[in-house]
């Protein structure tokens, strides 16, 4: 058996060496579907803060409902879980982007969890498998599934932001993250979900009321902080799977419909700089042109200059400028091993 190159792009460990017996291959999708229970609980995450959110506009006009301590315990939290997702589940489970200390392992899974986006087993299983198949048969959330004409872009386009997450098939764990089931820390934190999903849910309540030293702080933190932080946090991570395959920019090439997109960069923390992140998958940094703001990357060079966090793959400027597309004349940011050739030393590859 050897590792086939879409393993080696999405950066998953090497397989195991070749063994004497030949055994059939793991599947790919688990025998047993998703029970309808999880696709219920799914469906009330997916509603329930979205309501939230729904109601938030006409709350905030009445002033006692949004005090400066929500904003703060909210912008706390989503910075805590958006920060989980997109440092620790991707680039670092995910991708393996960079090694990390125990400590920060165990920081990051526990805080990408707190986005209550499934288990952190589930979340690398099936966008290792996204990786693999982007935009073909086998892609658990392509826009592209349906077709191409408007309305079934139209149709992808929401079962990628959401349609997905009621599909029964699951991801083969075995198959797609071995490496992580066998790493105690992370199979224990994947196994914490329900109990990880409380903490997400009430410690904001708690701080709130603490804060205040009263029910109705503990309650607006719980709106604010738990409900529309969890929705808007959902919703940005749907759109890098929906918005970021379907518009923006092909800064460099892919052989999928992968997109970089501006607008999303801060409130995603760089995860939509989607289109270098699939041509270079391993890359730390995805923001690598010069003015994309990429938050993860900044805090992922703060965590190696602490010692948290080393053999940080960096942009490499040689390959990345091999790959540019040029279709707006943009040069390779900071954080980059290798400086750019200029385009009249280039050699042809
Ligand atoms: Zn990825
Ligand atoms: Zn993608």
């Amino acid at each position: 058996m050897t590792a086939s190159p879409e393993t080696d792009r999405i950066g998953a460990p090497p397989q195991a060496p070749p063994t004497v017996t030949r055994r059939t291959p793991l599947p790919e999708i688990e025998p047993e579907p998703t029970p309808p229970l999880d696709h219920f609980l799914v469906a009330l995450f997916v509603t329930i803060p979205l309501l939230a959110v729904l109601a938030a506009v006409p709350l905030a006009w009445n002033l006692g409902w949004l005090g400066w301590h929500d904003v703060v315990i909210a912008l706390v939290f989503y910075v805590i879980s958006g920060m989980g997702i997109s440092m620790g589940f991707h680039r670092y489970f995910t991708h393996s982007s960079f090694k990390a200390n125990r400590g920060l392992k165990i920081a990051l899974a526990v805080a990408g969890t707190l986005a209550i986006e499934g288990p952190v087993l589930v979340w690398v299983a099936d966008h290792r498998r996204h990786h693999k198949y982007s935009d073909k048969e086998g892609d658990p959330h392509s826009p592209w599934r349906f077709g191409t004409d408007w309305k079934a872009l139209t149709k992808g386009f929401g079962y990628a932001h959401i349609g997905w997450l009621f599909n029964p098939n699951r991801t083969s764990q075995a198959k797609f993250c071995p490496d992580l089931l066998a790493d105690k820390d992370v199979s224990r934190i994947s196994r914490w979900f329900p109990g990880l999903v409380a903490v997400s849910l009430l410690a904001p309540a708690l701080i709130g009321g603490l804060w205040s030293m009263s029910i109705a702080g503990a309650l607006t933190a719980f709106f604010w902080a738990s409900l529309v932080r969890i929705c808007l946090l959902h919703h940005v991570t749907w759109s890098i799977n929906s918005v970021c395959h379907t518009f923006g920019n092909e800064d460099f090439e892919v052989r999928d419909k992968s997109r970089n997109v501006a607008w999303l960069a801060i409130p995603s923390f760089g995860e939509s700089w989607h289109n270098l992140h699939h041509s270079d998958p391993t890359c730390a940094r995805h923001g690598a042109l010069k003015g994309q703001i990429d938050l993860s990357a900044r805090v992922i060079a703060w965590a190696e200059h602490l010692g948290w966090a080393y053999d940080v793959r960096w942009p490499d400027g040689e390959r990345l400028s091999a790959r540019l597309t040029g279709v707006r004349g943009k040069s390779l940011g900071s954080m980059t091993d290798r400086q750019a050739p200029r385009s009249g030393d280039r050699k042809a590859a």
